[in-house]
C-alpha cells in the first residue's frame, strides 16, 4: 500500500488540463481508509473546454480513413493489453476490488476494443442497384459528433470501454465523465490513447459530480449521452438529456435473482451463488443479490452457501491471498451494513454475519464488511426491495417455479438473472418467460460478449439501446439514405409527379 498522495485532473485536447479547480474531491484507499489523493471537479468552464476540444477534433476525425482509425485502435488495444496489470493495480487501489478481479474488468473492456477494431466491416451500409431505371439507392452510417459518457465507480475501466471504443471507431469524438470515486484509470487510458496516435481532442476526460454531468446534459454541442449508474440517476439523465434533444441510453441499477430449482446440482448452485454474490464485494451490476430457493432446496442450499462463505478470505486488494476486498467508501459500507439490522428487524435470519469476518492484514479503518447471508427474506423487506450493492446475499424461499416467476415479474429491475436446473425444458421456459435483459442458464453472471450488447429491461435501462455490440454501433451513428442517378442521354425532362419507381 503506498503512502503518496496523487492529484488527478482533467484530460482535455490531448493533455492534462492546466487550470486550477474551484472544487476538488477526495480519493480514498478503501483498504486503509486513508485519503490517497484529490481529484479536480469540473465546472461549466472545464466542461466547455472539453466539449470545445472534442468539437474541434470532430471534422478531422470523421474524415480520417477507416484504415487509419483501425490502425490507431489496434495500437490502443496492444497498449492497454501491455498495461493491463498497471491499470488493474490502479483500479484496485481506488475501488478496493482484488487485483485479479480488476484485471478481469480490463480484459472484458479490451474485448470491446477488439470488436471496434472491426469497424470497417461494422460500418458497411447497403446498396441497391436500379431501384428505378438507372437509379441506385444506398445507405451510409455517419457519426453524430461530440458524444459523452458518464460512468459509475464499480467498473472504472470496463464500463467506459463499453462506450468510447465504439463511439470513437464510428468517427465521433468523446467526453468521458468517470466516477469521482476512482478517477485515475480513465486518465491513464487517455494517455494510452495519445500514445496510440489518437489525434488531440478525440478523447477527453472531465472529472466531477452533478455539476459536470449537468454541464454535459445541457451543452448544445453534445449530441448523445451514454450513462451507466444507479436507477434514480439513470432516470434523471434520460429525462434531462432527451429534453435537451440528445440521443440517450441510460443503464440503471439491478437486483439480480438466481432461481434454484429442486433438480439443480446444489454444489454448482452454491459455488455460483457465492462467486456471483461476493465477487467484487457484491459491487457489480450483474452480482447475484437474491437466491430464490424453490422448495425443498432451501435448507441444504443455505448450508452449502454458508460453508463456502466461511472459507472466503477478505483482505486488501493487492494481497494475492485476498478473494474479496473492502467496499468503496465508509458511507457505502455503513449503508450496506444497515440492511443487516433492518433485515433482522423485519424477520430475516442472519445465516452468516459479515461484521464478524476477520480481515487479512487489513487496517481496521478500511471500509470492511464481510460476506453476509440473509435467509428467509421476503418481498416486503427493505433488504429485498433496495439495491444493496454490497456483499449481502438474500435468500428468498418459494414453494414453486410459478411463485419464483411471480417474484421476478413483480421486481422493478430487469438487468440480469440466472436459473440453475438440469431440466432443459424448465430452463427454456424460463428464458422465454422472464422479463430480464440478460439471462444465465447454469451461469451466474451472464455478461454478454462484446459482439452481443449489454443492457437490462424495466428500471435497469432507460432508452432503447443497449451498450456495445451492434446496438453500440447503431447508437453512435445515424443513417443517411441516398438515391442517385448519373445522367445519361435518356433522362426524361421535367416531371412534377411524386417519384414512383419504374
Ligand atoms: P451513481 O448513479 O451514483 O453514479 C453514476 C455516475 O453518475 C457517476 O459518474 C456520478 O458522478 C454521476 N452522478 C451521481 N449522482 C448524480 C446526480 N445527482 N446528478 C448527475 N450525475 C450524478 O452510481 P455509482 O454508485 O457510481 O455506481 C453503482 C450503480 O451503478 C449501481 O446502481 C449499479 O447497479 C449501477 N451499474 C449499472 C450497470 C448496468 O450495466 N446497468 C453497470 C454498472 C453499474
Amino acid at each position: 500500500m503506498s503512502t503518496e498522495s496523487r492529484h488527478v485532473t482533467h484530460w482535455i485536447g490531448g493533455k492534462p488540463f492546466g487550470g486550477t479547480a474551484e472544487r476538488t474531491g477526495e480519493i480514498f484507499e478503501p483498504a486503509t481508509g486513508r485519503v490517497a489523493g484529490t481529484v479536480d471537479f469540473a465546472g461549466p468552464g472545464e466542461v466547455d473546454a472539453a466539449v470545445a476540444a472534442a468539437r474541434a477534433a470532430f471534422p478531422g476525425w470523421r474524415d480520417t480513413s477507416l484504415t487509419q482509425r483501425t490502425k490507431i485502435l489496434f495500437r490502443f488495444r496492444e497498449l492497454v493489453a501491455a498495461h493491463a496489470g498497471e491499470l488493474a493495480r490502479l483500479i484496485s487501489a481506488e475501488h478496493g476490488k482484488v487485483v485479479s478481479d480488476a484485471a478481469g474488468e480490463v480484459a472484458r473492456g479490451l474485448e470491446v476494443v477488439e470488436f471496434a477494431c472491426g469497424i470497417p466491416h461494422l460500418l458497411k451500409g447497403g446498396f441497391s442497384e436500379n431501384v428505378s431505371s438507372r437509379v441506385d439507392a444506398y445507405s451510409i452510417l455517419q457519426p453524430l459528433g461530440v458524444v459523452a459518457g458518464i460512468t459509475p465507480f464499480n467498473f472504472p475501466a470496463m464500463v467506459p470501454m463499453w462506450m468510447f471504443p465504439v463511439a470513437i471507431a464510428c468517427g465521433n469524438t468523446f467526453v468521458l465523465k468517470p466516477s469521482e470515486k476512482d478517477p485515475s484509470a480513465s486518465v491513464r487510458i487517455a494517455e494510452l490513447w495519445a500514445e496510440a496516435g489518437l489525434p488531440e481532442g478525440v478523447f477527453n476526460v472531465v472529472h466531477g459530480d452533478k455539476a459536470a454531468v449537468d454541464g454535459l446534459l445541457h451543452h448544445p454541442d453534445v449530441r448523445a449521452v451514454s450513462f451507466v449508474g444507479s436507477t434514480p440517476i439513470a432516470r434523471y439523465i434520460y429525462a434531462t438529456a432527451a429534453a435537451n434533444g440528445k440521443r440517450v441510453q441510460a443503464l440503471g441499477g439491478a437486483k439480480n435473482h438466481m432461481v434454484v430449482l429442486p433438480d439443480a446440482d446444489l454444489d454448482l448452485a452454491a459455488d455460483a451463488a457465492v462467486s456471483a454474490g461476493f465477487g467484487s464485494a457484491g459491487e457489480r451490476c450483474m452480482a447475484i443479490s437474491v437466491v430464490v430457493a424453490v422448495d425443498p432446496v432451501g435448507d441444504a442450499l443455505v448450508a452449502k452457501v454458508a460453508e463456502r462463505v466461511a472459507g472466503l478470505k477478505i483482505g486488501p486488494g493487492d494481497d494475492p491471498a485476498s478473494e474479496m476486498g473492502p467496499l468503496v467508501t465508509a458511507a457505502h459500507r455503513d449503508k450496506v451494513a444497515s440492511y443487516l439490522d433492518s433485515g433482522v428487524a423485519q424477520g430475516a435470519v442472519l445465516a452468516v454475519d459479515g461484521r464478524e469476518t476477520p480481515v487479512l492484514g487489513g487496517r481496521s479503518d478500511g471500509f470492511w464488511l464481510g460476506p453476509t447471508v440473509l435467509d428467509h427474506v421476503t418481498a416486503g423487506m427493505d433488504a429485498y426491495r433496495d439495491e444493496i450493492f454490497g456483499p449481502v446475499l438474500s435468500v428468498v424461499r418459494v414453494s414453486s417455479y410459478d411463485e419464483a416467476m411471480e417474484l421476478l415479474a413483480a421486481n422493478p429491475y430487469g438487468n440480469g438473472t440466472a436459473i440453475f436446473t438440469n431440466d432443459g425444458g424448465a430452463a427454456r421456459r424460463f428464458q422465454n418467460e422472464v422479463e430480464v435483459g440478460m439471462v444465465g442458464v447454469n451461469v451466474p453472471i451472464p455478461v454478454p460478449m462484446a459482439y452481443y450488447s449489454f443492457g437490462g429491461w424495466k428500471d435497469s435501462l432507460f432508452g432503447d439501446s443497449h451498450a456495445h455490440g451492434m446496438e453500440g454501433v447503431h447508437f453512435y451513428t445515424r443513417t443517411k439514405a441516398v438515391t442517385a442517378r448519373w445522367l445519361d442521354p435518356s433522362h426524361g425532362g421535367v416531371n412534377l409527379g411524386f417519384p414512383t419507381n419504374g
